[in-house]
């Protein structure tokens, strides 16, 4: 199956953080990906800006470099090209150096293009860089593409939105979470609206619970600090599962259209009950001397830390849809295998004509975003043989790599798709202002909760599946977790 490539609009693209961690493993690759793949129009322009004194023969380097690093593919001619398009502007972003240079390319008489800051640095430099970019001249009808963490509570996402809104309109506002830019997630949206199969199921009337699983092996090397203040909650749970679980549990939109998604996903989180305390699990990963592996506080150096590197809970939607079905989250870092999949538990036939022996079967859709994205449906049949009915439970697996040949088995990176959707000026997979706070309002108190307990997570082995509790939070209520699998 061949995907069409489409062009996009001529465009701009002020790389804000040019320079950065993220620029180089993320938005660079992807912009080179696009640019490979045919997308990328003749006259299109990649501006990269720091506060660094770099000039653009200096930052062709730098970009190459990254491209070999992260990206690993395409020939020395082929990055050449690409390079012909990126420049750089030292331009600071507190202060008011480099902001009249950064004008004249852009400024440049070019006929229509599409002009986009992407904020690839630290959040407390959103205020100025938005009001900079205003005072210059250059937002009318401009994209701003912001970076999480969006706040660390409620107020401060509300300060960080309404810094944002004194110069953008929301319309002009793009704030990433890369998980939505993933080939499955959208694939969960076309599986439940584009097929006559699942909607009619999809409820608590037949389905018995959900999981969702975001798993990492990776522990928190290279962000110690930030993380230790924020932890798995504020770090993962308020963002990247809030929004699956939204995509899972959201009405059908009237169409697909941005505001429409995104209005049936902030009904889900302001559907969602508050926590009960018994249903959340904290967890920090233990050391491992042998495997030369410290602790969550050695990691972070505070041995008192009381972060949680993991969180288990289990969540409720007060609604006709979901009343009554249970969600359970998890997330965590040295964890046994990197592996991020929703489960939707349906429930059991009501009545087995079979009889005891043939045992008790389920059907499960597991929906797989890493790795390897794909889709399995298990289902029960008879047993093959002479053995009498017996019945089994056979998977009808849909690997996208395998189904969809050479497009599937190298879909999109999250962040190809996402920026050249900013550049199409479509926000449906990018979160609206009021989901933001509507999903910290929701995290606030859980947070309150434990740090007024004076909760202190419980420890889990390294590379296992966290901690005892979490199992215990699926045992209390007759269920287990799925396995967490590479
Ligand atoms: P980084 O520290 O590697 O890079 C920061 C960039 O900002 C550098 O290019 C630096 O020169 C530039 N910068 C700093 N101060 C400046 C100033 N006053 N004026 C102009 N430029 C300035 O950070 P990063 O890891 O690339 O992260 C950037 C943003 O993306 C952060 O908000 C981070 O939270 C977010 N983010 C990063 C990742 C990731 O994987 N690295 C993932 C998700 C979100």
């Amino acid at each position: 199956m061949v995907s069409r490539v489409i062009p996009v609009e001529p465009f701009d693209l002020v790389i804000f953080g040019g320079t950065g961690d993220l620029a180089r493993r993320k938005i660079l690759p992807a912009l080179f990906r696009r640019f490979r793949g045919g997308q990328m129009p003749a006259g299109a322009r990649i501006i990269g800006t720091a506060r660094g004194g770099l000039d653009t023969v200096g930052y062709r380097s730098l970009v190459a470099e990254a491209l070999h690093e992260f990206s690993g593919e395409g020939s020395g001619a082929e990055i050449n090209a690409f390079l012909q398009r990126v420049s750089y502007v030292t331009v600071d972003a507190a202060g008011d150096t480099g902001w009249l240079k950064l004008r004249e390319p852009i400024e440049e008489e070019q006929g229509p293009r599409v002009r986009l800051f992407y904020f690839s640095v630290r959040p407390r430099l959103f205020g100025g860089l938005a009001e900079r970019i205003y005072r210059h001249g250059m937002a009318r009808g401009a994209r701003i593409v912001v970076e999480k963490p969006f706040g660390k509570d409620l107020d401060t996402a509300r300060e960080l939105n309404q810094m944002l809104a004194a110069y953008f309109y929301e319309s002009q506002i793009y704030r990433i979470d890369h998980y939505l830019g993933k080939e499955t997630v959208q694939n969960l949206m076309a599986i439940r609206f584009g097929n006559m199969l699942f909607e009619p199921l999809w409820n608590s009337q037949y389905v018995d619970h959900i999981q969702i699983t975001v798993a990492e092996t990776v522990d928190v090397a290279g962000r110690e600090a930030y993380y230790d203040r924020a932890g798995a909650m504020r770090d993962m749970m308020q963002n990247h599962l809030m929004q699956l679980l939204c995509l899972i549990a959201m009405e059908p939109p009237a169409k697909f259209d941005s505001d429409a998604v995104r209005d049936e996903k902030l009904k889900v989180i302001r559907a969602l009950d508050p926590v009960q305390p018994h249903h959340i699990v904290r967890g920090q990963f233990e050391g491992d001397a042998a495997a030369g592996l410290k602790s969550y506080r050695e990691s972070v150096g505070n041995p008192r830390s009381a972060t949680e590197s993991y969180v288990a809970l289990k969540a409720h939607i007060s609604n006709w849809r979901w009343a009554g079905t249970p969600f359970y989250l998890r997330t965590g870092k040295r964890l046994v295998a990197r592996s991020s999949v929703i489960n939707v538990m349906f429930k059991d036939a009501p009545h087995s004509i079979f009889g005891e022996d043939a045992g008790r079967h389920a059907n499960l859709l597991s929906i797989r975003l890493q790795p390897d994205e794909g889709i399995t449906l298990k289902v029960t049949i008879k047993e093959p043989g002479q053995g009498g009915m017996r019945l089994v439970d056979v998977p009808l697996d849909m690997s996208f790599a395998e189904a969809l040949g050479q497009e599937g088995s190298h879909p999109a990176d999250a962040y190809e798709r996402l920026i050249m959707d900013v550049i199409r000026g479509n926000q449906t997979l990018f979160m609206r202002g009021d989901e933001v706070e509507a999903a910290w309002a929701w995290t606030d108190p859980v947070i309150e909760g434990w740090t007024a307990r004076g909760d202190v997570p419980k420890p889990y082995v390294s590379a296992s599946t966290g901690p005892d509790d979490a199992d215990l939070l699926m045992r209390r209520d007759g269920r287990e977790w799925r396995g967490i699998r590479p």
